[in-house]
């Protein structure tokens, strides 16, 4: 980006601390409504979780599973509109239900029904069941031995880091503005001791600067404690921190169009096997860290989760190798 500090010493009316899917959102929302919108991000755009994501654009089948009914219904609209807005950058995706036992393909048959009448007029298209011989030509490589039948439903992929670097390119074309490299280290506050603005470290030059606004976002996802420790030191743990892994596989461990879903795993979770660029993207893992790190390492625990549940379905068994 243009970096001129002078050009960013005004008053705002926001200020978006990080430039992840959180906080380009939240400014293209603040900047459309008329309001004089400055986004800072410490690193590059989508440094942190929004360039790392499985690239899915979904309602949460496991939120379903959960009985969040408004959070998927909510989550499916935003599918929807973001289908329509960014076309470009999300496509539909088919995921398909090994069935393992005779009455998984009635039951996910029946729930991802839900899924979609909770999507309306957003609909991406319709759940259908599948019998052993068309599971195994969507997914061929899936384990056959008592494989029952398949369930087929619609979600969408879309590119995380691109739609970031888009939404920072809407932000700037509706009048509002967005500085990479530039990190807040400190908080402004008044007499009252009310946030009033934030100080800025240039990440390139090292110089800071100070920017006012009416309005302080916090949008720095895992990080968030750091800045609520600017504002109050004492202010407990308000984000308790995770991290999760994908491996890229060859795509021989799953030619196919379709992505696989593992709609329970041994830990109680969901996993995917989702093609990406001639590759497939297989995860996630759900772990609590001690301290986010901006280059977190995949834990030994995780890659083995990843690849003995992987191995549980797969004929083509992903080995560490
Ligand atoms: C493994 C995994 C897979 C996921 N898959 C999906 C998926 O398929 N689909 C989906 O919808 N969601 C998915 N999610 C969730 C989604 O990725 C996150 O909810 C989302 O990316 C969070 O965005 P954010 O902007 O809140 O945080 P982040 O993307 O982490 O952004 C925070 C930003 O703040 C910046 N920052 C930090 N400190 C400062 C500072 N002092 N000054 C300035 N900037 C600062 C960071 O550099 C970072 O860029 C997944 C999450 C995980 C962990």
């Amino acid at each position: 980006m243009k970096r001129n500090a002078a050009k960013y010493n005004e008053n705002w009316d926001f200020i978006v601390i990080g430039g992840g899917a959180s906080g380009l959102g939240t400014a293209l929302d603040a900047v459309t409504r008329g309001f004089k919108t400055l986004l800072l991000e410490s690193h590059d755009f989508a440094k942190g979780t929004s360039s790392r994501s499985t690239k899915l654009v979904h309602g949460g089948v496991r939120y379903l599973g959960q009985g969040d009914i408004f959070l998927v219904r909510e989550a499916l609209r935003e599918r929807g509109l973001l289908s329509q807005n960014a076309a470009h950058l999300c496509k539909n995706q088919d995921f398909v239900i090994p069935n393992y036992s005779w009455w998984g393909g009635y039951y996910y048959k029946f729930g991802l029904t839900i899924y979609d009448l909770l999507s309306g007029k957003l609909s991406l298209g319709k759940t259908k069941y599948i019998n052993k011989k068309k599971t195994l030509k969507r997914l061929p490589t899936s384990t056959p031995e008592k494989l029952y039948s398949g369930v087929v439903y619609k979600d969408g992929q879309f590119d995380d880091s691109r739609l970031a670097i888009n939404l920072a390119q809407s932000i700037e074309d509706a009048g509002g503005s967005v500085l990479n490299y530039a990190k807040v280290v400190d908080l402004l506050k008044n007499e009252d001791d009310k946030v009033v603005g934030v100080k800025v470290e240039d990440q390139i030059t090292k110089e800071t600067f100070e920017v006012k606004a009416k309005v302080v976002v916090n949008a720095t996802g895992v990080f968030t404690n750091d800045i609520l420790n600017m504002n109050n030191p004492k202010h407990g743990k308000f984000v308790v921190p995770s991290q999760g892994i994908h491996l890229v596989l060859d795509k021989s461990f799953l030619p196919s169009d379709s992505a696989l879903m593992i709609p329970k795993t041994s830990d109680g979770r969901v996993l995917f096997a989702v093609p990406w660029h001639d590759k497939v993207v297989v995860g996630t893992t759900d772990v609590l860290v001690e301290e986010p790190e901006f280059e977190p390492k995949p834990l030994q625990q995780e890659v083995d989760f990843i690849l003995q549940t992987a191995c549980n379905y797969l004929t083509k068994k992903p080995t560490r190798k």
